[in-house]
């Protein structure tokens, strides 16, 4: 089977975690910070936050931009749940844009429609979540001057997308958002097995994101109700979590980020070929926006016939190509349902889920692979 997404992981990766092993520090040591710094300094950022898991990130940076009972997040129902999940976590309620049929990202045009809509009806949502899907960044410009206008903060879910440009700036720069947050899962774009990363340019969102991530606890006096009892004082101001990255993921993260670019550029030229070899196919391609890179974290065709879609997939499958479908539209997950959410809401969503299909996408597939995979694409579709 040739799988949709897989992790590459070399001898210095090994080397970078067994140094860990060796070391006076699992967790809490200084790798923490010298990859939260790396990354910092890769998107070109001020403060970074690494914490277990991009789902981790998500929840502290709502809570960090105070979202709680009563407040509404939106974010496009084309993700993974994790990106409506941190609204409930926080006592919150979620809501849905419907994407755009050429990007398969959020729609500004839905998002003005609803915001419009919303504040008539006095109910603006606190945070909105766009997603850069496949690695391909929303319209961020469009979106910041909707969040000016309006009033709502701007967390960007690039789980997909470290390595990603648009307008020239790193995914991650932050420009026109609070707070974007990076997952390094194993089908992600680096690895740490699990963790996830939230960048800021407010210094004082990463302090209390770094005192989430472990218990709402501090050690800085400055921050403290009272002066320190002694030298092993500390307090816990809020309610936090243990969401801390171990200093062996963290290695392994520094490692694999040393090899971003060259993961990037692989991505792009498998992508150029798909486009060649696929094109004339009853199917679309990713469209790109000429103002973005992708970081092409997934490589999704759209089948111009739906009815042909199960087929098509079963087929694949079937022939040994690992296919995918990011993703079931949030709304219609059974705990979506129970919220209210149902078929027909989001019809840009649930075309597209109609239609699409991960095929193979990872650095270090091969051109046989890859041609194998083109092979019976052709055949199935
Ligand atoms: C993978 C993913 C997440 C969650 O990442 P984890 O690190 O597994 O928690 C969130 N949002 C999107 C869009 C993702 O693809």
């Amino acid at each position: 089977m040739i799988p949709y997404g897989r992790q590459d992981i070399t001898q210095a990766d090994i080397d970078a975690v067994a140094a860990v092993l060796r070391s006076d520090f699992l967790t809490q040591g200084p790798a923490v910070p010298r990859f939260e710094a790396a990354v910092a300094a890769k998107v070109g950022v001020a403060h970074a936050v690494a914490v277990n898991s991009a789902t981790s990130a998500l929840h502290i940076a709502c809570v960090a931009l105070d979202l709680g009972p009563g407040d509404l997040l939106w974010t496009t129902p084309v993700t993974f749940v994790a990106s409506a999940n941190c609204a409930l976590y926080c006592g919150a309620d979620v809501d849905f844009v419907d994407i755009d049929p050429r990007t398969y990202n959020m729609s500004v045009a839905r998002l003005e429609e609803k915001l419009i809509a919303a504040k008539t009806a006095g109910r603006l949502p606190k945070i909105v979540v766009p997603v850069h899907l496949c690695g391909q960044s929303c319209d961020m410009a469009a979106i910041g001057a909707l969040a000016q206008k309006y009033g709502f903060k701007v967390i960007e879910d690039a789980s997909h997308a470290i390595g990603g440009s648009y307008k020239g700036a790193p995914v991650g720069a932050c420009q026109y958002s609070d707070i974007t947050v990076f997952s390094f899962h194993p089908v992600k774009i680096i690895t740490t097995a699990e963790g996830g990363m939230a960048m800021t340019r407010n210094a004082e969102l990463a302090n209390r994101m770094a005192r989430l991530r472990s218990h709402g606890i501090t050690r800085d006096p400055s921050e403290m109700t009272q002066a320190p009892d002694g030298p092993w004082y500390y307090q816990q101001t809020e309610l936090g979590w243990n969401y801390r990255m171990t200093d062996l993921h963290a290695a392994l993260g520094c490692s694999q980020l040393d090899r971003l670019e060259t993961y990037v550029d692989r991505r792009h030229q498998i992508a150029a070929r798909y486009n060649t070899a696929l094109a004339g196919l009853a199917l679309d391609v990713p469209w790109q926006q000429p103002d973005t890179r992708s970081a092409l974290h997934l490589y999704v065709i759209c089948l111009t016939d739906s009815t042909r879609h199960r087929a098509a997939f079963d087929g694949l499958r079937q022939r040994g190509i690992g296919v995918n479908l990011h993703y079931i539209p949030v709304h219609l997950q059974p705990h979506y349902r129970k919220r209210g959410f149902g078929p027909g809401d989001f019809p840009e969503a649930e075309r597209y889920y109609s239609r699409a299909i991960s095929i193979p996408m990872y650095p270090t597939m091969t051109d046989a692979d890859q041609d194998e995979v083109v092979n019976i694409v052709r055949e199935v579709v």
